[in-house]
């Protein structure tokens, strides 16, 4: 099934949200597939927002999500991606609607709580940095009664 890399960023951590929007995602239905507090290097951030690195705001954002610990987890069900981006809302909190995370929890977009995968293709590359040694796999009880 389809999964996704959600990122809660330090601003998250040290504001005391990391059980809501794990509630968020949990109530959702979705399965949680890999959970870790880690605070990373320069490097491994820069590595992650590579994409990013032309932007006037890339070192502004490495400094950010090096200044504490962060929450890498895996969110697996069906369109996990596209509806974690959802959940999370736009990337800048003042057009995130009201109910969206970032919508509900934050105010400026260098300050936006919360990653998540933009594709498929991008959650893969994300898993795998993120989660080298691989993730533990179950399988919910709930199952039949979320899906169809
Ligand atoms: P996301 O996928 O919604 O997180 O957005 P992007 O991939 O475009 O950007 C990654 C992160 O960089 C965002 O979540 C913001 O924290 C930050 N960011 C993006 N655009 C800006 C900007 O214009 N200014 C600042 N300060 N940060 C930005
Ligand atoms: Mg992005």
């Amino acid at each position: 099934m389809e999964q996704t890399f959600i990122m809660i960023k330090p601003d998250g951590v040290q504001r005391g949200l990391v059980g809501e929007i794990i509630s968020r995602f949990e109530e959702k239905g979705f399965y949680l597939k890999g959970l870790k507090l880690m605070t990373v290097e320069r490097s491994f951030a820069e590595k992650h927002y590579a994409d990013l690195s032309s932007k006037p705001f890339f070192a502004g954002l490495v400094e950010y999500i090096i200044s504490g610990p962060v929450v890498a987890m895996v969110w697996e069900g069906k369109n996990v991606v596209v509806t974690g981006r959802k959940i999370i809302g736009a990337t800048n909190p003042a057009d995130s609607a009201p109910g969206t995370i970032r919508g509900d929890f934050a105010i400026e977009i260098g300050r936006n709580v919360i990653h998540g995968s933009d594709s498929i293709e991008s959650a893969r590359k994300e898993i795998a940095l993120w989660f080298p040694e691989g993730i533990t796999d179950w399988q919910s009880n709930l199952h039949p009664w979320i899906y169809e």
